[in-house]
C-alpha cells in the first residue's frame, strides 16, 4: 500500500541494494522493499523520536527486525561503516534540507553508489549541489498524486565533473528530454501562480518596474520550456 510517490522511489532502488532511508518516518519505503523481496538490508534513519517510533512499530509489525535497523540520528549519522550502504533514499522533504543532510554527511557518502532523492520543493538547488559535488544525474521522474506533483532525482558519483546549464538545473535534464503531461502541468501551475504574484506586485506599486520585467522574462523562459 505504498503511495504512488514512494512506489516510484522504490522502483529506482537496485535489486539487493543496501539502503539507508533517511527521514524514514514509518519506514514504509524500506519495509515495502524488503517485503517485495527486492532488498534484504536497510537502515531507517530518523531524527525525531515520534517518527522513529513509527518506524520501530512498522518493523515489528512485519517482523523485519533482521532486515531493517531503525536509528535515531541526524541525517547520514544514521549510517555506520558496517552497514555497507550503497544506496541512499531521502524523500518527502525540501531540497534545501536534503542538501544540508548530504553536505553535513559527506564522509558517509564514500562507497555510496546511488542517491535517490525526492525533494518536495527546491529541486534546482539540489541539482546544483549534485553538480558541485561531482554527481551525475542518471534519471529523473515526475509524478502526480492527490493534486501534488513530485520530482525524483537519481544521482551517482562521476569521475569527470558534469556540467548542467541553469536551464537544466531548474527543469531537470531528463525531465526536459521527455516533457510529459505532469511536467507541463507542474510548470503551467507555476506560471499561473507567478502571474498572480506579479500582478499583485504591480498593483501594490511596491516593486520596481525593472524587477517586474525581470520576473516576466523568467516566466517567458518557463513558457518556452513547456511550449
Ligand atoms: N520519507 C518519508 C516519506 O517520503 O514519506 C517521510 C517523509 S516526512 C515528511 C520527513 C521526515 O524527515 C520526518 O519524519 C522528519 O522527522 C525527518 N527528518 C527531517 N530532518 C531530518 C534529519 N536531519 N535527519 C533525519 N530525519 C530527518
Amino acid at each position: 500500500h505504498l503511495s504512488v510517490r514512494l512506489t516510484n522511489v522504490a522502483s529506482l532502488v537496485p535489486i539487493n541494494a543496501r539502503v539507508a532511508d533517511i527521514g524514514s518516518d514509518h519506514a514504509y519505503l524500506p519495509a515495502a522493499l524488503v517485503l517485495d523481496g527486492k532488498i534484504k538490508y536497510a537502515v531507517a534513519g530518523e531524527v525525531v523520536r515520534g517518527p522513529y517510533e513509527n518506524a520501530v512499530r512498522e518493523i515489528h509489525a512485519h517482523h523485519l527486525e533482521d532486515n531493517i535497523i531503525p536509528r535515531l540520528a541526524d541525517g547520514l549519522a544514521a549510517i555506520t561503516a558496517g552497514d555497507k550502504i550503497d544506496t541512499i533514499t531521502i524523500a518527502g522533504m525540501g531540497g534545501s534540507l536534503i542538501v544540508s543532510i548530504l553536505e553535513n554527511g559527506k564522509d558517509k557518502l564514500k562507497g555510496v553508489k546511488r542517491l535517490i532523492l525526492q525533494p518536495n520543493v527546491g529541486e534546482s538547488q539540489l541539482r546544483q549541489w549534485l553538480m558541485d559535488n561531482r554527481y551525475q544525474i542518471m534519471t529523473e521522474k515526475i509524478v502526480e498524486e492527490d493534486g501534488h506533483i513530485y520530482e525524483i532525482i537519481v544521482a551517482e558519483p562521476s569521475v569527470v565533473p558534469f556540467r548542467y546549464s541553469q536551464y537544466e538545473l531548474d527543469f531537470g535534464p531528463f525531465l526536459l528530454e521527455n516533457k510529459g503531461p505532469v511536467f507541463t502541468q507542474k510548470w503551467n501551475e507555476y506560471i499561473c501562480r507567478e502571474e498572480k504574484v506579479i500582478n499583485q506586485m504591480k498593483q501594490a506599486q511596491k516593486i520596481p518596474v525593472k524587477k517586474i520585467a525581470q520576473l516576466r522574462k523568467h516566466l517567458e523562459v518557463v513558457k518556452e520550456a513547456i511550449a
